[in-house]
């Protein structure tokens, strides 16, 4: 069986991860399944990217497709443009297609042209914003692709009400998880742990990248005075997306606010880990928060992962001062619920979906 795995910004390396080493241990044990990695470049430079590859075991994809920079139109014609080359001189039985981006959406249309199969790991997800670039990929990919690996038994509901049938989803678990808990006895301080004297529990952690936070350099400055404000004496890390760093107004920030380029996964996590608490716009930093049991405010309106709030640690605040001022007073005082673990984020997910792929006639 011949697999094309597609990759090509941050969260997608953190996906793709595990599905690469479960492959690689079935060929050990002789099953007949081989991939081409793909990465589209959408995510191009070390911090976003190269450092992933080598901290997650991740080998040299096959190709790259340089498909970075410019507007989502752009982006996304030229990894269309790229990936039916690539497809049409590397024929393949299945494209894996992971998460949420604009890789995820082009390479999915691009292959399903072609007649290939397409399977989506964390399919059927929904935040119900169409604000969201990332919704109209998920939509866009769910309403296409053949086989459907879903994190929550409610993203096979949504599926099934969309038509698709049973024997196309499959839930597996999350994939995300399986490289948190791998990769949770390697977490390591990052240099400024201790040039800043940080310790458990004495700082906040915030990342911030949706378009809708961060695009408007006045509003983005106003959450970030707010936000260094209610963390009072507490360091607020702030680990910088390059989109968010383009709208950074660097003379109107907090005292309290560190300032980091975009951290390695190790590091990162180490921070999230031994934080006091998170402030994120992030999706999959909900889930690794929950599993951490690290309380986390979501700076957002909407989750397309209910299942953090439901279970994990995670409440939404929107922009809203009263509410993350709230959230935060409660977080400082230790008041925070404990995070239960989703049925099946046990680490598994990518032994389940290469298992499912092994069976399957294609
Ligand atoms: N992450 C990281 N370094 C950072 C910020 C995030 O390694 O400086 C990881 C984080 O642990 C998570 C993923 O990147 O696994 C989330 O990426 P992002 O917020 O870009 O994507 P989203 O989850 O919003 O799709």
């Amino acid at each position: 069986m011949k697999i094309t795995l597609v990759a090509g910004a941050r969260p997608n390396f953190i996906k793709i991860a595990p599905l690469v080493a479960q492959i690689k241990l079935k060929q050990a044990t002789g099953e007949n399944i081989h991939f081409r990695l793909v990465h589209t470049g959408q995510h191009y430079d070390d911090a976003m990217s190269g450092q992933f590859f080598k901290e997650l075991e991740i080998p040299a994809p096959d190709i790259n497709l340089n498909c970075g920079g410019g507007s989502q139109a752009e982006q996304t014609a030229q990894i269309m443009v790229a990936f039916e080359k690539d497809l049409l001189q590397h024929p393949t039985d299945l494209v894996v297609v992971v998460g949420d981006v604009t890789s995820t959406m082009a390479c999915t249309i691009t292959a399903k042209k072609l007649q290939t199969q397409v399977a989506h790991v964390e399919a059927g997800i929904r935040s119900f914003d169409m604000r969201m670039p990332e919704e109209i990929n998920r939509m866009v990919t769910d309403s296409i692709a053949d086989i459907f690996f879903t994190t929550t038994p409610e993203a096979g509901e949504l599926l099934m009400k969309q038509g698709k049938k049973a024997e196309q989803i499959h839930f597996v678990g999350n994939v995300m998880i399986d490289t948190l808990l791998k990769f949770q006895p390697q977490f390591t301080p990052p240099r400024l742990y201790q040039e800043n004297k940080l310790k458990k529990g004495s700082y906040w952690m915030l990342t911030l990248h949706r378009p809708s936070n961060v695009d408007e350099a006045k509003e983005l400055s106003q959450l970030l005075q707010f936000i260094g404000e209610q963390a009072g004496d507490a360091p607020v890390i702030f680990p910088l997306h390059p989109r968010t760093q383009k709208n950074l107004r660097v003379d109107k920030l907090p005292d309290n606010l560190l300032l980091t380029a975009p951290l390695g996964y190790l590091e990162f996590n180490y921070l999230i880990q031994n934080a006091l608490g998170v402030l994120t716009d992030s999706g999959g930093i909900t889930e690794e928060a929950s599993i951490l049991n690290i309380p986390c405010i979501t700076l957002r309106e909407n989750t397309e992962r209910p299942e953090t709030i439901a279970l994990g640690t995670n409440v939404l605040a929107g922009r809203k001062p009263e509410l993350i001022q709230n959230y935060m007073q409660q977080i400082q005082a230790g008041k925070w619920k404990s995070g239960q673990i989703p049925e099946k984020w046990d680490g598994r997910a990518a032994e389940r979906i290469v298992d499912v792929l092994l069976q399957m006639d294609l």
